[in-house]
């Protein structure tokens, strides 16, 4: 099967090598081209701009960053939208809002192309070892088409029905997500300034009913101001933005992903925004206690 794949980031980087391991021939763009030369190394082809990828593959992938980047690789000159057509299909694999992914969507279907919006939960590891869970919406023939990718990309796959849902679902995690890393950091300096070792507490929490992946993966990186990124905290405050843009919509209210939005915001103000996101246990140190 070829498959283009547009934005070689943390995430696609490690997807797209992926994707060849397991046999794939994958053609790849990236806005800064010289981000492909490795995956060129490993026998990818490579292609000038979006509209050149979408020509080549019967099936294209994009994983870029927010909602701006998404629209701005198929709406732009020699953008996806320039090539899409009948037997075409695009699958947006970036965490964006449900109103972009169906502008996506639409524009795509109105040329005669089919739309997936296929965002995942999992990080740079998951993504490297193909054991990410992807959420995925839209045409379902092209699901059923591209499932074979999607089993080297992820441990599980969910059909989630009409665009917007996987747009949904993924944002309604990254907020549990989020608002559980703000919870962590307090912890990690109150147990501090209450004269416990931090990492006595990381034992304790590894045993309870709130054990979980990132506190255990996380935490003692943390504890050695160790933020080397796997997620960005500028990604992550952008989930939470539109999480409570999506609380809006629905009036329900969120003082939690709130708060953790703001403690997000301020680790961006103080230039911790390309860190992991765990670094925004950084903000929570500097707080005046
Ligand atoms: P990243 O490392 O920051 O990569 C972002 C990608 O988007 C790069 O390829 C970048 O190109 C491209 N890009 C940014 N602005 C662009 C624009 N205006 N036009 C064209 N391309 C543009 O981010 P990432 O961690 O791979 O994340 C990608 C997406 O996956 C995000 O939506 C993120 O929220 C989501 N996600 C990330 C993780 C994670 O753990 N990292 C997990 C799940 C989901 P350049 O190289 O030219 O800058």
């Amino acid at each position: 099967m070829e498959i283009g794949f547009l934005g070689l980031g943390i995430m696609g980087k490690a997807m797209s090598m992926n994707l060849l391991k397991h046999g794939f021939k994958v053609t790849v763009w990236n806005r800064t081209l010289s981000k492909c030369d490795e995956l060129v190394e490993h026998g990818a082809s490579i292609a000038e701009t979006p509209s050149a990828v979408i020509n080549k593959c019967r099936f294209t992938i994009g994983m870029l960053s927010d909602p701006v980047a998404a629209l701005s690789v198929v709406f732009d000159k020699d953008g996806v939208l320039d090539a899409i057509g009948n037997g075409k299909g695009y699958i947006d694999m970036s965490t964006v809002d449900a109103e972009t992914s169906s502008k996506i969507s639409e524009a795509i279907t109105s040329k005669g192309g089919v739309f997936l919006e296929s965002p995942v939960s999992g990080s740079k590891k998951p993504a490297e070892d193909g054991q990410l869970v992807i959420l995925a919406a839209g045409d379902k023939a092209l699901y059923e088409e591209i499932i074979p990718a999607f089993d080297v990309l992820g441990k599980k796959s969910f059909y989630l029905g009409h665009v917007g849902n996987g747009a949904k679902m993924k944002l309604v995690v990254n907020m549990i997500m989020g608002s559980m890393m703000n919870a962590f950091s307090e912890g990690l300096e109150l147990a501090g300034k209450s004269e416990l070792d931090p990492s006595t507490l990381l034992d304790v929490l590894s045993l309870g009913a709130i054990a979980n992946p990132m506190f255990a993966g996380k935490g003692p990186a943390m504890l050695q101001s160790n933020y080397s990124p796997a997620f960005p905290l500028k990604h992550q405050q952008k989930d939470m933005r539109l999480a409570l843009a999506l609380g809006d919509e629905n009036s329900v209210s969120m003082p939690i992903a709130a708060a953790s939005n703001e403690a997000f915001k301020k680790a961006r103000g103080m230039g911790l925004g390309d860190l992991d996101f765990s670094a925004v246990f950084e903000a929570v140190k500097s707080r005046k206690h």
